[in-house]
């Protein structure tokens, strides 16, 4: 049987592995992570914005594997936080910090401007999740890219256990809900990756 080919993900990231496998499954091809290629090196996430460090995390794991490749860079952007934390979600709290330390982080961050002593307002601001995706293909060395975003509040009461990241905090008025408190259908449907990778599945017609 000839073996088929993968999807390969730029990620080491399981709620991000979790959420594409999910929304790839149609494909009907095995989604493949860093998990899966644990010799290739962590990519240093410098660019100034989401949709640079996408095409660097793309790009340095398909010359390596001189595959094709899909990366996603995300994070939150908080109105009061001036759109911090941005592309340091990952790390807001510190290299390598634990998804808790880092809404911690963030409600410390906002505190800090003296929002949330009002417990009668739980919300705290306005935010909104954003997604880049970068596929690259190392035989032509072409990108095909794509973004999303979902608009929220941030809350000072956590909900939910779904998800990963800041989706506990991350309110959406419409469905009077956390992120981390819809199912992963749903979040695919309403969420920035979700969004970033219907319209990336677009792009690439049958080329995926
Ligand atoms: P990246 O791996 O450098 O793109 O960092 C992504 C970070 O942004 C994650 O570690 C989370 O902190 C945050 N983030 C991105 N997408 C989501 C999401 O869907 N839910 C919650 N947090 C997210």
């Amino acid at each position: 049987m000839m073996e088929q080919q993968a999807i390969i993900v730029s990620t080491r990231n399981k709620g991000k592995v979790r959420e594409f496998a999910h929304a790839l499954a149609f494909l009907g091809k095995p989604v493949q992570s860093m998990y899966d290629y644990p010799d290739v090196p962590e990519v240093v996430e410098d660019g100034e914005t989401f949709a640079e460090n996408a095409r660097k995390k793309a790009k340095e794991v398909g010359d390596r594997l001189a595959m094709p490749v899909l990366a996603d860079d995300s994070g939150l952007c908080v109105d009061r936080l001036d759109g911090r934390p941005g592309v340091y979600s990952a790390r807001f709290a510190g290299e390598g910090a634990a998804d808790e330390q880092n809404n911690e982080k963030l409600l410390a961050a906002l505190a800090e401007l003296s929002l949330g002593e009002d417990t009668e307002q739980p919300l705290l601001s306005p935010a909104r999740f954003v997604c880049s995706l970068a596929y690259y293909d190392p035989a032509d060395g072409s990108f095909v890219e794509a973004d999303g975003e979902v608009e929220g509040w941030i809350t000072s009461e956590p909900a939910g256990s779904g998800g990963f990241g800041y989706d506990p905090l991350f309110y959406l008025p419409e469905y009077g809900k956390t992120m981390a408190e819809l199912s992963l259908e749903e979040k695919q449907a309403i969420g920035h990756r979700g969004r970033a990778l219907r319209k990336l599945v677009e792009k690439l017609g049958g080329q995926a």
